[in-house]
């Protein structure tokens, strides 16, 4: 076939699947072998990525494409260098250097003790009485170089769609405001994960602009987003990424969802299904999408 009838993925391509057709029905996989009569072949679903593949095995091989540029992508913001918050507390005369001599020794000791081995140094503080709330959570913020967010009238609940629960309780994201049905506010608690923010503006395609929020103040709105009603979640353990291409197309071949997008969020996958093509904004209702949440060569489970 002449490459080039094969139309790329981009604005026009977007623009017409949101219009309710499609440029030409040609494969997605460019090493589709199927000729031009059985392309006319009404297969307009399954379609991953905003594009359309004439058969399982073309499908197949469309991604495992996208697992294989997901593996390549380095995790954002990995290499970014970060002052330490004890110095910059320090710097900022927060707290004396003496005083985090010792909660620094006092967070060893607790560790040996194995009791609150896991609480971070900003939290030590300020249950030590050191430090506020408040000021650790400005100086977080200046430790990320993100703003404050205050969550006192924000609405998790009501974006419950938006990220599922897992990413939620096991990286901290929080989302807390829809703006412009284009902009999403994250909120995160003293750790903001990029890859997850990056991977999130990819699935939802939506802005995403990350704050830091008060401890206290997440943990609330933090059970209002878990208990509200959210897409239906499936989780899928692979042996290897290859393994795993093949079972997220057999997924995608049986489900045919209108839409079908995929991130890479550390050692995690995340696969979202769309039963009609999304909105060109906004987030859709809780029963518009599926999620699947999958691994390779490891078992479904939180970090230590
Ligand atoms: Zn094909």
């Amino acid at each position: 076939m002449n490459a080039s009838v094969r139309p790329a993925a981009g604005p026009d391509q977007e623009k017409a699947l949101h219009a309710g057709r499609r440029v030409i029905s040609t494969c997605a996989n460019p090493r589709c072998a199927t000729g031009w009569i059985r392309l006319w072949r009404s297969r307009r679903v399954p379609a991953f990525e905003g594009r359309w593949a004439c058969s399982a095995g073309c499908m197949e091989q469309v991604v495992a494409a996208a697992v294989r540029r997901e593996l390549e992508g380095r995790d954002a913001g990995a290499h970014l260098h970060r002052v330490p918050l004890g110095l910059l507390l320090v710097e900022q005369g927060r707290i004396s250097p003496e005083q985090l001599r010792q909660a620094l020794a006092e967070q060893r000791d607790a560790a040996r003790r194995q009791d609150g081995a896991a609480l971070p140094l900003g939290q030590w503080l300020v249950r030590s009485g050191v430090l506020s709330e408040t000021a650790l959570t400005r100086a977080l913020g200046a430790q990320w170089s993100a703003p404050v967010f205050a969550l006192g009238d924000s609405r998790p609940e009501e974006l419950a769609s938006a990220l599922p629960a897992f990413f939620s309780e096991t990286l901290g994201a929080l989302p807390v405001r829809l703006a412009g049905d284009s902009m999403l506010y994250v909120a995160w608690p003293g750790r903001i994960d990029r890859t997850l923010a990056y991977a999130l503006e990819g699935i939802c395609g939506l802005r995403v602009s990350s704050g830091i929020a008060r401890d206290s103040e997440l943990r609330v709105a933090q059970t209002r987003y878990l208990a509200a009603k959210a897409p239906r979640t499936r989780l899928l353990e692979a042996a290897s990424a290859s393994v795993l291409a093949r079972a997220l197309a057999r997924l995608i071949e049986t489900e045919k969802p209108a839409e079908a997008r995929l991130r890479r969020i550390h050692r995690w996958w995340w696969l979202r299904l769309w039963r009609r093509l999304p909105a060109p904004s906004g987030l859709p209702l809780p029963g518009e999408v599926e999620d699947v949440l999958c691994t390779e060569g490891h078992e479904f489970r939180r970090p230590d």
